[in-house]
């Protein structure tokens, strides 16, 4: 594969390009590969039913995104992440995860019944690979952003299905959009697929009905209805083939409501509506569930009546055909839709032979499959269950499209929202796919030329799009800086009426920045802060300029850091650094502090023994350390009377104490932990003179006058020594997350009373975390953002407390 350079990104199908079926998009950029869906082809068996997965490394996956349960979305995830060398993390919505469980293991019985009668054990994966890979499936909250290894995304709604989603991903500033399959209409149960807030630089779309229109809804229902009503009255069976979720509720809502109006002509409920699938049952709890997520009309449904809207009154479920009395007209909607195999397909064999009988194709309906061969209106269709012989096909078959994917105009709308430089066509055949490219050209044509180009790209699988990003640097204002830019903004736009059009958040600020360098901030920075060349982290000095519509510039001072690793690209304030970037503790400040002490040296050192366990000895003129190693186990020591040498001790590897005659200075690297270990070697100093175990060590050393004074045990050592470290520990929350962290003292539930846990609660708006100090781990967090903080500074403060020990 062809090296990229460093500013160049990748689209690359390994299938679902040029043809509707087995999705699976690679992306890559700046080091970090994504996987996008990982689905099979229905028109295939078996092994060739799979995305070309032996074109690509599949160990170099970050990240894989599922948008949807659909099969040819989602139905090979289990092999990828069961029988290939995949290690990246998965990630699919609630009710995505939730239907997908029980869709494959439909899967899996459905393709075996499909495999063993075609005399093939080609079966892709067992109903263990499936629970073993279900578990390790992660799911992700609509409009909540997640972060792994520097990928940032986020879902949106996608209206095509319950949990579909499209996925705005972010990394190193570029933003891409991942449509999956959508739509732009607001149907009997889902909203419409939403814009997202913030713009993207490439973006992926569907492109399955090409330059198509589609009918107006109203119209489409009114066929839909009429067409089976009167196929139904003539005495005729009417099959809907469809997938056996989601487009099927839609049209039960439909036929549902229809039935109840249309009751005396239908002869009073003489005519069953039947749901034939294994699934139907154990998902309307789903979608009971998920009704939160549809739209207005099911939502208020649910709430007036305090029943399951789809439950239906007109519908019967149908769990195999064994149950089904066929004695005279009726309307059969039955999975899968493609009619490959299954429910479906034994019932189209049973009804193609006779004329008055319908087939009614409601959904796409994919290249190589059943479902598009019938629209031919063929003579006569083989056999599944005996694949000598043909069965004559006199029936009617027709087509009303329930599909939920735009047509082109509300494609085209969309797109132009997304205001996308770069477009890429994917789920289409090459058709379809040709014309939407041609027609999108010709939409931007007037652009050519110009800094705002379009370009539109349709790839066949496996070949790869490289587009250039250079020279734009998104950087993201934090802290006081925010403020600051804010004041700046109400300044210009009093100046200037039509004010700026920075973007806003509610408490960041999205920035474009160029990268100039002002010299006199250079000096100043440097002044306070050595700055030193770190390993994952830079520290660049820039003046910046933010620009507005009308060339205005707000000139607001700062310092941007930035994290090679995850591309963040922050934009502070000098006071607001150690906040929002403790990360940079490499970045040397010495620090030094001299403190009058009134005590011996060896005292010093013995306190500092006790807190800190391994304290260095770099110079001892008076060689009083010797003495109190020595002091357990040999107290026949002399006494050095006179101690006017030097004393230089190491705590931490950083931290530098000398002590001499009564003045001890202490010297250090500024960072948070070497701060707070400073803090508590000054309060050592301070108060040794005071402590009862001073007492103690004095004892020894002048001959035992003071023996009666009580003494620590190894226990209350240990103890003040955990009981430090926790302290330090929650010094560090307390810096990063202020009045919003609080520290407990609880009793375990379960533990010995005499063990108290302590715990540390932050609690930032709706987010709250729960740590608990005494086990360093986090106990509940309902925010992944939030919990990835907690985790950073857990581990730091584990470091810590190591360094300590
Ligand atoms: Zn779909
Ligand atoms: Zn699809």
């Amino acid at each position: 594969m062809e090296q990229l350079s460093n500013s160049s990104f990748k689209f690359f199908s390994l299938g679902g390009s040029n043809e509707v079926g087995r999705s699976c998009h690679i992306l890559q950029f700046k080091g970090k590969t994504i996987m996008l869906d990982a689905g099979v082809h229905p028109a295939y068996e078996g092994l060739s039913s799979l995305p070309f997965y032996d074109e690509f490394d599949l160990s170099t996956i970050d990240v894989l995104l599922i948008s949807h349960f659909h099969v040819d979305h989602a139905a090979s995830l289990p092999y990828v992440m069961q029988k290939t060398n995949f290690q990246g993390r998965v990630f699919m919505t609630h009710p995505t995860k939730a239907i997908y469980r029980w869709l494959l293991r439909d899967f899996v019985r459905v393709t075996s019944i499909g495999a063993s009668s075609s005399g093939k054990d080609e079966n892709l994966y067992s109903d263990e690979d499936l629970a073993e890979s279900f578990d390790r499936i992660e799911t992700v909250d609509f409009h909540s952003t997640v972060e792994v290894n520097g990928i940032k995304f986020t879902a949106f709604h996608a209206g095509h299905v319950l949990g579909a989603a499209m996925y705005q991903l972010e990394i190193a500033g570029i933003r891409i959009l991942f449509t999956g399959d959508y739509s732009r209409e607001v149907d009997r149960h889902l909203n419409s697929a939403e814009v997202p807030p913030l713009p993207s630089d490439v973006l992926i779309v569907e492109s399955t009905f090409g330059t198509a229109t589609h009918e107006p809804r109203a119209s489409r229902e009114r066929k839909l209805t009429q067409l089976i009503h009167n196929t139904v009255i003539k005495g005729g069976r009417v099959l809907l083939p469809v997938f056996a979720l989601g487009r099927a509720q839609e049209i039960m809502l439909i036929l549902d409501e229809y039935w109840s109006n249309h009751s005396d002509d239908l002869g009073g409920g003489q005519v069953p509506i039947y749901y034939a699938s294994n699934l139907a049952r154990k998902c309307m709890n789903v979608f009971q569930t998920y009704v939160n997520m549809m739209n207005d009309d099911i939502r208020r449904k649910f709430r007036d009546s305090q029943t399951n809207p789809f439950i239906f009154k007109n519908i019967s479920y149908l769990k195999n055909l064994e149950e089904f009395q066929d004695f005279g007209p009726s309307v059969m909607l039955a999975s899968p839709g493609m009619l490959q195999s299954g429910l479906s397909r034994d019932i189209l064999e049973k009804w193609c032979p006779e004329g008055k009988n319908l087939v009614l194709i409601t959904g796409y309906s994919i290249e190589g499959t059943m479902a598009k061969f019938l629209m031919l209106e063929p003579e006569s269709i083989p056999s599944i269950n005996n694949p000598e012989s043909t069965i004559p096909r006199r029936c009617q078959v027709d087509e009303i499209s329930f599909a939920a994917h735009v047509d082109f105009q509300e494609n085209l709308e969309f797109i132009e929202q997304i205001s996308a430089n770069n477009i890429i066509l994917v789920h289409g055949e090459s058709n379809p796919m040709g014309r939407l490219k041609s027609a999108l050209l010709s939409n931007f044509g007037s652009l050519k030329g110009t800094e705002n180009e379009v370009r539109v790209f349709n790839p066949r699988n496996c070949v790869e799009v490289i587009l250039e990003f250079k020279g734009i640097k998104i950087a993201k204002a934090v802290g006081n800086i925010v403020d600051e830019i804010q004041r700046e903004e109400i300044i210009a736009a009093n100046n200037n009426k039509d004010g700026s059009r920075v973007e806003k958040k509610e408490d960041d600020v999205e920035i474009k920045a160029e990268q100039s360098t002002n010299k006199d901030m250079t000096n100043t920075v440097n002044n306070a802060i050595d700055l030193k060349p770190v390993k994952k982290n830079e520290i660049k000095e820039e003046n910046r300029e933010l620009q507005n519509g009308n060339e205005e510039e707000i000139i607001v001072s700062g310092i941007l850091v930035s994290d090679e690793k995850n591309f963040d690209l922050n934009f502070v304030s000098l006071t607001d650094l150690r906040e929002h970037h403790t990360e940079l503790s490499t970045t040397v400040l010495r620090e030094r502090q001299k403190v009058h002490v009134d005590c011996k040296k060896e005292l010093i050192y013995w306190h500092l023994c006790q807190m800190f366990g391994d304290v260095g000895v770099l110079l001892d003129e008076d060689n009083v350390t010797n003495m109190v190693k020595q002091e357990n186990g040999n107290r026949n020591h002399t006494e050095s009377e006179d101690q006017n040498g030097k004393l230089v001790l190491q705590v931490m590897n950083d931290i530098k104490l000398t002590v001499v005659d009564s003045t001890a200075a202490l010297e250090w690297s500024q960072g948070l932990i070497t701060d707070a270990v400073a803090d508590s070697i000054v309060a050592i100093l301070m108060s040794v003179d005071s402590a009862p175990a001073s007492v103690k060590m004095s004892s020894h050393s002048c001959g035992g006058h003071h023996c009666h004074h009580p003494e620590h045990t190894p226990d209350e050592v240990l103890q003040r020594n955990s009981v430090w470290k926790v302290k330090q520990i929650s010094n560090l929350f307390k810096e990063q997350f202020g009045d919003s962290f609080t520290l407990l003292l609880e009793k375990g539930d379960d533990h010995d009373m005499k063990d108290e846990d302590i715990y540390g609660v932050i609690t930032i708006g709706k987010n709250s975390a729960r740590i608990n100090f005494s086990q360093m781990k986090i106990e509940e967090c309902n925010s992944n953002p939030l919990k990835g903080r907690v985790v950073r500074i857990l581990d730091m403060g584990a470091d810590l407390a190591a360094s300590l020990c």
